[in-house]
């Protein structure tokens, strides 16, 4: 699929983690809305609170505690938490007559925005808890145990960091073997349609320390492949212990470093902070995935200008040519929003002419969708509803297409692929390839969290279909070796 909403990343934590300690005699239960730097915050979360005897469950019903952890990037997000609240209520008041209790968290972007404004519509929920407060949660409970109506949405960013990476030290969680770790947080760009300046803060790099910590347990836990996250990721400036400024390329060459960690990946970039050690990594590590996630939104330079995105389309093709020149084998991924105010069917068709040129290998599409207190929200010629789904139907149809020829041009190769977990059908796994494809194979479960040489026989629409190599060790970790002679 060309366009995923970022809803369907919805996850619930318990399916990601399990509990290894404390004394599991509480439940927690997890529904994670928006990107992946709010399942890696669920999973923070829910380590915070395993020393309190939390474990995780997939039930609400069973659930004494529920949090939402909410995504604010696009309309109607507040909508769909209180919908969900209304339901949770229900679960509540059934609990109740049983005469057990159930404590309600809203977390994440829309606990930012909204404030006490959730408290005062959902009466049901105890506490609100902003993306920077999550390493509170137990006293926050403990207020809220004593009757409090909890707000907490301070950007006291330093101090959640801080205190992730003390925990960093306590093996709490089994991970799964691919993982997601935030290295920087917020954003200083102020895109003029978007949010997050606002709900997650200023732009705040974790140490280099930390992260390293932070990937050695991961990989003593299990994990072989490490995503590390931030709204830009790629503009990751952290103090190393000398007292220098790291940036992404050498944090990346640093973590290739780790034994167990066969993969690194990151996202999400922003083009202007895509700098030549970063490139060059490509070039470099056979760790670093050849897949980049480099959102453009729009090929129309006017709407470049009007979204602040401080960079013109042939600044970001000269871009693209030497990334590739790098990694020849990249797969280029992005962003796209259609109808920001004041875009005309020109406009348009410059994003159309972008994206043939460029060739991706996938990508995420979206309405444009007013933000309020955003600059974008209040400007004039804002583009109509029904024009706006006529240039996304036509849109994701090129995407659509070019993720098919793409996911096409696989068949035949022989590449690594990480082992992840269990397929639909017995006997089956699911893994994903070096281009971030989910991958279907026959392989003993044995094998899960290995990484495998596997041959792409069939291509499916959301996912390619492959064989094990038998007696191929996986070649290097990088990506496509030469398919076998039929
Ligand atoms: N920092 C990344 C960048 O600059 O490319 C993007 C992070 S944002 C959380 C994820 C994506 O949501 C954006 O790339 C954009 O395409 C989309 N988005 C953000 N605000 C939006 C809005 N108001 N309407 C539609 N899509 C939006
Ligand atoms: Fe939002 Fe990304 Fe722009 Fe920052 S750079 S304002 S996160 S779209």
């Amino acid at each position: 699929m060309t366009s995923r909403p970022e809803a369907e990343l919805d996850t619930s934590a318990a399916a990601e983690t399990k509990t290894v300690s404390g004394d599991n005699t509480r439940k927690v239960f997890v529904r994670t809305y928006g990107c992946q730097m709010n399942v890696y915050d669920s999973e923070r979360m829910t380590d915070v609170l395993a020393p309190q005897g939390y474990s995780t469950t997939e039930d609400m019903e069973e659930a004494d505690l529920v949090i939402l952890n909410t995504c604010h990037i696009r309309e109607k997000a507040a909508e769909k938490v209180y919908s969900e609240l209304g339901r949770i209520r229900k679960v509540k008041e059934e609990r109740a007559k049983a005469g057990k209790d159930m404590m309600v968290g809203v977390a994440g972007c829309v606990a930012q925005a909204e404030g006490e404004e959730i408290s005062r519509r959902a009466p049901i929920v105890d506490m609100v808890v902003g993306p920077q407060s999550y390493h509170q949660l137990p006293s926050l409970l403990d207020k809220a145990r004593q009757g409090q109506k909890v707000v907490e949405t301070e950007f006291d960013i330093d101090a959640k960091f801080d205190h992730l990476s003390e925990r960093a030290e306590k093996p709490i969680m089994k991970r799964p073997p691919a993982a997601f770790l935030t290295v920087q947080e917020g954003c200083d760009k102020f895109c003029t349609f978007c949010v997050v300046p606002y709900t997650r803060g200023a732009e705040v790099s974790r140490s280099v320390e930390q992260i390293v910590t932070e990937a050695q347990r991961m990989a003593a836990s299990g994990v072989r492949e490490v995503t590390l996250l931030g709204q830009n990721v790629n503009a990751y400036h952290g103090e190393a212990a000398d007292g220098s400024t790291w940036g992404l390329g050498k944090l990346l060459r640093r973590l290739s470093e780790i034994d167990g960690l066969d993969r690194l990946r990151y996202t999400t970039s922003h083009p202007r902070d895509m700098d030549d050690d970063l490139i060059e990594a490509h070039r470099e590590l056979k760790s670093l995935m050849p897949y980049l996630h480099l959102p453009v939104q729009s090929g129309s330079d006017k709407i470049l200008k009007a979204m602040n995105r401080k960079h013109t389309r042939d600044e970001y093709f000269r871009l693209i040519d030497r990334i590739r020149e790098a990694a020849p084998d990249i797969a280029l991924s992005g962003d796209f929003i259609v109808g920001f105010p004041g875009e005309t069917d020109q406009d348009f068709e410059d994003t159309m002419d972008l994206i043939r040129r460029v060739e991706y290998g996938s990508a995420f599409s979206f309405k444009y969708s007013q933000r309020p207190g955003t600059p974008g929200a209040t400007m004039e010629d804002q583009v109509p509803e029904d024009v706006k789904s006529a240039r996304l139907q036509e849109l994701q149809a090129l995407l659509s297409e070019q993720q098919k020829a793409f996911n096409a041009s696989r068949k035949g190769m022989t590449c690594d692929v990480l082992l992840e977990k269990k397929g639909r059908n017995p006997g089956q796994l699911v893994g994903k390839s070096p281009w971030l494809q989910p991958v279907q194979l026959d392989a003993p479960e044995s094998m899960i969290g290995s990484v495998q040489a596997v041959e792409i026989v069939e291509i499916g629409s959301n996912s390619l279909f492959g064989r094990l190599i038998a007696g191929q060790d996986a070649a290097d970790g990088s990506g496509a070796i030469p398919a076998p002679a039929a």
